[in-house]
């Protein structure tokens, strides 16, 4: 398999991603409640009942690089989203490995009054997928994500080969945080690579070598 650097990967990414935002926008989005009448904006992504969003290591750093760039924070802000995302870590029992999926959480990325901090550039594929619907007929399709996620799976495997994982996305926040020393990554990366080396990959449901991951997945369906 060639190797992709990571920056050409992130920018595949983003391109994928706003594909994948632009055909939820335009075939789903305008039969969904609309967030700006909502009475309780962003319970979505602060529902710690709820929400148990993961992503990739390739997301993660898109996310990263998106902090960066974003002129809606200032230096101390940014720092603030890391700092939330150790807390909560930390509040939540988020771990990196176990069936991390049983675990829900109060997502970092959402700041009040500004919503989603990466909602145009690096939003992860069931939030993107998200939003409340009066019907279940107008929800997308479940395959819709699980094909972009797949397609996040094999840029991933491209760029890093086995030192990657589903991860929820604080903890991944954490590990690729810049003011962290990377050891906790470093450390990761050579578990995956071992236990990839000994466990021969063999198809996942999706058509991979993963399962697909679980995710937030249910619409929020309001009366
Ligand atoms: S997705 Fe639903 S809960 Fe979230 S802000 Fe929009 S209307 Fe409100
Ligand atoms: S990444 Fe954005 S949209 Fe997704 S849960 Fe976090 S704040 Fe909400």
């Amino acid at each position: 398999m060639r190797k992709l650097t990571e920056a050409e990967a992130v920018a595949r990414l983003k391109r994928g991603k706003a594909a994948f935002q632009t055909h939820i926008k335009l075939n789903f989005e305008h039969r969904a409640l609309d967030c700006g009448a909502c009475p309780t904006p962003g319970v979505c992504c602060t529902d710690a009942h709820f929400v148990n969003v993961h992503i990739t290591r390739l997301e993660a750093v898109a996310i990263r690089d998106a902090l960066a760039l974003t002129p809606r924070l200032g230096d101390d802000e940014r720092r603030a989203v890391y700092v939330r995302a150790r807390d909560c870590v930390g509040r939540y029992g988020l771990t990196s490995s176990g069936d991390t999926f049983a675990r829900t959480y109060s997502c970092p990325l959402f700041l009040k009054g500004t919503g989603c901090l990466v909602h145009r550039r690096a939003k992860p594929a069931p939030c993107v997928q998200h939003a409340c619907y009066e019907d279940w007929a107008d929800v997308p399709p479940l395959d819709t994500q699980w094909r972009e996620q797949r397609r996040v799976e094999r840029l991933n495997d491209e760029t890093y080969g086995a030192a990657w994982e589903w991860l929820p996305t604080p903890v991944w926040l954490t590990l690729v945080d810049p003011d962290s020393d990377g050891a906790e990554l470093l450390r990761l990366t050579r578990v995956w690579e071992s236990r990839r080396a000994r466990a021969p990959r063999g198809p996942g449901r999706a058509g991979g070598t993963r399962p697909r991951p679980k995710g937030r997945t249910l619409p929020v369906l309001r009366a």
